[in-house]
């Protein structure tokens, strides 16, 4: 296939050739009975090995506070870690709590708390409310829509832009309605966009009017220091900001370093306003008595600062950034100059974003399950799997060895290029 022309000017004829040939290519790709995965974005098992070190340690049995690690007590972690994601994610150590391996289930213990017993500026817990409503920028993180259908809280939608959350949209949204009680951001190297929201954006997200006194902004920052190239962008200063504008308590962030040590038995943070911070532990304190603290002191050992994790995130780098290179290659390779598919090249994360002609994403990840291509369901990364215009998919390419990618992009390219064919010479 060498033609560059959009497939949308190709005449019937042209389009009916071209058809065929595209047909055969796939039939050839189905031929090799490939058994391939570009669904979840986990880390492959040579960026685990990067941390294998933690499997020796801790060396030690206490802190430098003296702590005995392996017993109970601590409820917001040791104070060095707190210190290094501190210094990561540009918050005051006295801001952050370090609890267990999962942030996801952080964000699900804040929205719990807040469900039954609501925040320290609650009129009163969210679910003596009528309705309660999230802001959700689309497309954006299956599982952060998932938690919120599962607690029953209502999603609306705003776009994803380049810089961030759609602020006009996010201000319509939250300004007379007292029910938007909050919203998700994915503020760095967003999944799946690979988006940064700028400080101007973060700022009026900070700043505006909202009609809920409580109003709170889920900032998980998940990919803070995913970078895939030598630029190491900085996360907007959310508390910062916040605070500034006067509204302290709107933020909650949230990372861990899942995709920095081990993705089952990292360390997960959180950081919020004194109050938050307060109102957090003591939700906490029913719940437990302290968090694994080995593993905490595991992972001062293995870092020993901040600067220690940036240097760790480079040869994550090492082994990632071909693998986005790859998709690159596959996509641009087949498909530019086409004008069926717009995909993102992120600077961070774990994911790139494919967008096809309307109305084929779901064509696209059948056709590619045929060719035993497992990708990501069509709409996943909207609430309740509806992407209004079949149009986008979420790949991740970090799981698979680099041959795999490059084999599954290949494969994922014709399914692209076949669905658009497939629909515009109906
Ligand atoms: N947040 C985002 C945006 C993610 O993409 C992921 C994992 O894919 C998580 C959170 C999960 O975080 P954790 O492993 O800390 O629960």
């Amino acid at each position: 296939v060498t033609s560059q022309t959009p497939l949308s000017a190709l005449s019937a004829d042209d389009l009916a050739a071209r058809l065929t040939t595209v047909r055969a290519d796939y039939d050839a790709l189905k031929e090799r009975g490939l058994k391939l995965d570009l669904t979840r974005g986990k880390p492959g098992s040579d960026q685990l090995d990067l941390s294998n070190g933690l499997l020796d340690l801790p060396s030690g049995l206490k802190d430098a506070a003296g702590t005995d690690v392996r017993n109970y007590g601590g409820l917001d972690g040791l104070a060095e870690l707190r210190a290094i994601f501190a210094d990561l994610l540009g918050v005051d150590a006295a801001a952050v709590v370090c609890g267990g391996n999962s942030s996801l289930t952080m964000m699900h213990q804040v929205l719990t708390a807040l469900l039954l017993k609501g925040g320290p500026d609650s009129p009163r817990p969210w679910s003596q409310e009528p309705v309660v409503k999230f802001v959700c920028p689309v497309p954006g993180y299956d599982r952060h829509f998932t938690m919120l259908a599962e607690l029953g809280i209502e999603m609306v939608t705003v776009p994803m832009n380049a810089d961030g959350p759609d602020v006009e949209a996010v201000r319509a949204l939250v300004a007379d309605d007292p029910s938007v009680k909050g919203m998700w951001i994915v503020p760095t190297y967003a999944n799946p966009t690979g988006a940064v929201c700028s400080t101007e954006v973060a700022a009026e997200l900070m700043a505006m009017p909202t009609a809920a006194p409580d109003f709170r902004i889920l900032w998980d920052n998940a990919y803070a220091v995913h970078h895939l190239t030598g630029e190491e962008i900085k996360s907007a200063d959310a508390l910062g900001l916040a605070s500034a504008s006067g509204h302290p308590n709107r933020p909650i962030v949230f990372a861990s370093t899942s995709k920095i040590t081990f993705a089952g038995a990292g360390v997960a943070a959180l950081a919020a306003s004194p109050e938050n911070r307060a109102w957090y532990l003591e939700r906490l304190g029913f719940a437990s008595i302290g968090p694994d603290k080995v593993n905490h002191l595991r992972h001062i050992e293995f870092f020993g600062d901040a600067d220690g994790v940036r240097a760790h995130m480079r040869r994550h780098r090492d082994l990632i950034a071909p693998k986005f290179d790859a998709v690159e290659e596959a996509l641009s390779g087949r498909l530019s100059g086409l004008d069926i598919a717009e995909w993102t090249v992120p600077s961070g994360g774990y994911f790139v974003n494919l967008d096809v002609l309307d109305g084929t994403a779901s064509r696209v990840v059948a056709l590619a399950k045929e060719a035993g291509i497992a990708l990501t369901p069509a709409g996943s990364a909207f609430p309740h799997g509806d992407d209004p215009r079949d149009r986008n998919i979420r790949l991740a390419p970090t799981f698979p060895v680099l041959a795999e990618v490059e084999a599954a992009m290949a494969g994922v390219a014709v399914c692209v290029e076949l669905a658009a064919l497939e629909s515009l010479a109906r």
